[in-house]
């Protein structure tokens, strides 16, 4: 027994879960959703923006880099250099010249590109804030009206944990299970109807027709998983 009593606790759950989807489902929830989605991918845009930048400063290292690998070298007296060492000396400094301006262009052009970058990150911070601002005040009123959802609804709720006492333990397991895995829309518990599961119409007969022959029976329909009952 105590299918009547789940059947009671059902129509209420059912009718208070329906109210705070309605809630939850609500435009102003929708939106805050969204704007929390918004937020979200602002984040992201700017976090590869700051690895992109991040990424420009790596031409500053490269010119530091070939800077500290040339060896050091004592002075020099050029007076004393035969033509062909000065000659040399010149074709490395020349090479150390066209490096270095190379290094430089790619240099200036990092650093255009990190001014570019740290336009748009101004920019994307700035709607980043008003967003999560936006969304801070529309939650405030969303508690607002969640919290007289639950005022309202208390007695149903006082009401709902009464009868759960009187639902068999088991029997209330089962259908929470059912409710929390979502895996089949409510009602949880029907009618067993002619051989067939009162809510999918599959013949369930040969498979849990044994279980249901007399009131307070009940059984999973095998198709659906629904807790059918005998009435
Ligand atoms: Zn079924």
């Amino acid at each position: 027994m105590g299918i009547d009593e789940l059947l009671e606790y059902q129509k209420i759950d059912i009718s208070l879960t329906n109210a705070r989807k309605s809630i939850l489902e609500s435009d102003k929830a929708k939106t805050i959703n969204d704007l929390g989605t918004k937020a979200k991918h602002l984040k992201a845009t700017i976090e590869a923006g700051e690895k992109s930048a991040t990424a420009c400063f790596d031409s500053v290292y490269k010119i530091k880099r070939y800077l500290d690998d040339i060896p050091p070298r004592s002075a020099i007296n050029v007076d004393t250099l035969t033509y062909e060492q000065l000659s040399k000396l010149e074709n490395e400094l020349n090479s150390h010249k066209t490096h270095l301006e190379r290094l430089k262009k790619e240099f200036e052009s990092n650093n255009e590109k990190l001014s570019q970058l740290n336009i748009k990150h101004n920019a994307e911070y700035h709607e980043l804030i008003k967003v999560s601002n936006s969304r801070s005040s529309k939650m405030i009123d969303f508690k607002k009206i969640v919290d007289k959802f639950t005022e309202d609804h208390d007695s149903e709720t006082e009401l709902l944990k009464e009868i759960a006492k009187r639902v068999p333990r088991r029997l209330l397991t089962l259908y929470n299970e059912k409710k929390t895995n979502g895996a089949h829309k409510t009602p949880i518990v029907v009618k067993y109807a002619d051989g067939s599961c009162g809510a999918c119409g599959y013949d369930i007969k040969a498979e849990v027709g044994n279980k249901l022959k007399k009131p307070g029976d009940y059984a999973e329909c095998p198709n659906c998983l629904r807790i059918v009952f005998f009435k």
